[in-house]
């Protein structure tokens, strides 16, 4: 493993995308990279996915292409197999965020437990993620965890199901060695998906981390969390898994906080988002016990997680420690860090192109900010399409000098 990862490396970057498929790519992000066209999309969407308008072809065949696997699992494990060529890992997303009905959330179990077992079968190796508010509606678990779980029996008894529905996941997962990542989503929700994954860690991380909490580094209160979580976790004796990553909802909370008369949860500034995210990654690394998932396009903190396992002398740093970006951003770093022989890894969401839109939306908002990714993701692209360019007209002088 190499201290060093270069990760400016386009050719290593975007070896697994073909000519066409990278300036399709690089057109689409110079489209989304205009904050009035996002706005405009952003607006609509609530629209396409009400009425089911014509609309969906044209998401479907623009960021749902770059962002997302495919609509079905036969289309997603064909871009497992495929990143696997190039040591890159999956994680598969199932997208069912912000479900409302009991037989979606059934449905939705039910296809997460077969994706776990058709991993295991198929791909092993390669993980899943879960988004609680596919398996119990959101609205229910924010009234649960703002009355501190002081429930009536009618709650009890939902609760309940949603947690055997969660610990059926986390069973079979357990059972067959793959790996889960419970997704952050809201602050409002973010205690009651603190208790029930601490209750499948101490079940099921007994002897390594198969399961995962995600910690949104931009709240407050999140270090000491994870102080506390390390600390119970050697008490109770399992070994905790760590995802981090910055937050996606920064403006959402915000604007929550505000409305009900709160201080937003949420640092003030990016900078100190920044420095509560690598102060993490050096608790999480300097702990022999706690395994990580660096879930991050952010070059900075990467290269700190990198410094991290040489300072603390990590042995075993393919399995302590993960990289993961999501499909269709950072290639620079996901495919140079696997060639650098890291566990990196993509998050592979694939479903319906219209449960996908908020996820899509959430890409593109991301994207078009001026301090998103996307013109670092233009400038790489422009890079590897100007340098295979020039590789095709070099080739033909080369043969005619031999
Ligand atoms: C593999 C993977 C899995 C993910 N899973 C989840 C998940 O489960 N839940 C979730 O919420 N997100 C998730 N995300 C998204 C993540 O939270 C970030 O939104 C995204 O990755 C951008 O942050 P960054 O670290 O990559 O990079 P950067 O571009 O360096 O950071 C951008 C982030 O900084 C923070 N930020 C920006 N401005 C401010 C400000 N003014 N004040 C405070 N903070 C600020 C925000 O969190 C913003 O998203 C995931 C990302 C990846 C790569």
């Amino acid at each position: 493993m190499h201290n060093s990862v270069n990760f400016g490396n386009v050719k290593t970057a975007f070896a697994y995308k073909k000519n066409s498929d990278l300036k399709f790519t690089y057109l689409v992000f110079k489209i989304i990279q205009v904050p009035w066209m996002v706005k405009i999309l952003t607006r609509s969407a609530s629209y396409i996915m009400k009425y089911n308008l014509p609309f969906q072809e044209l998401v479907k065949s623009t960021v749902f292409r770059i962002f997302c696997s495919g609509e079905n699992l036969t289309e997603a494990f064909r871009t497992i197999q495929k990143l696997n060529q190039y040591r890159v890992k999956s994680v598969l997303d199932y997208v069912s965020e912000g479900d409302h009905d009991e037989r979606t959330f059934m449905e939705n179990t039910a296809v997460i437990i077969n994706n776990i077992k058709k991993l295991n079968a198929n791909a092993p190796g390669n993980s899943i993620s879960v988004k609680l508010s596919g398996l119990e509606d959101a609205g229910f678990l924010k009234k649960i965890s703002m009355r501190g779980f002081n429930t009536s029996p009618s709650d009890e008894k939902r609760y309940h199901t949603f947690y055997s529905r969660l610990d059926s996941i986390c069973a079979t997962a357990c059972h067959l060695n793959v790996i889960v990542y419970i997704d952050a989503e809201e602050r409002s929700t973010q205690d009651i998906f603190d208790h029930v994954v601490e209750c499948m860690m101490e079940k099921y991380n007994a002897n390594a981390a198969i399961i995962y909490n995600t910690l949104q580094m931009y709240l407050i209160d999140r270090l000491d969390y994870l102080k506390r979580v390390i600390r119970e976790s050697e008490i109770k004796k399992y070994h905790p898994g760590i995802k981090l990553v910055r937050g996606a909802y920064v403006e959402k909370e915000r604007e929550l906080a505000t409305a009900a008369g709160l201080k937003s949860p949420v640092f003030d500034t990016k900078k100190q988002t920044d420095e509560a995210f690598n102060t993490a990654i050096d608790i999480c690394l300097s702990n022999p016990r706690v395994s990580t998932c660096i879930a991050t396009h952010n070059e900075e903190s990467t290269q700190v997680a990198i410094d991290c396992i040489s300072r603390y002398n990590i042995i075993n740093p393919y399995q302590k420690v993960k990289f993961s970006q999501l499909l269709g951003m950072s290639d620079n770093l996901t495919f140079n860090l696997a060639a650098a022989g890291y566990n990196a890894s993509k998050y592979l969401p694939y479903g319906e192109v219209r449960k996908a839109i908020p996820y899509l939306i959430r890409r593109a908002e991301e994207n078009s900010s001026i301090s998103g990714q996307m013109p670092r993701e233009a400038m790489l692209l422009h890079k590897e399409i100007k340098r295979r360019r020039k590789e095709k007209t070099r080739l033909p002088k080369l043969l005619k000098n031999d």
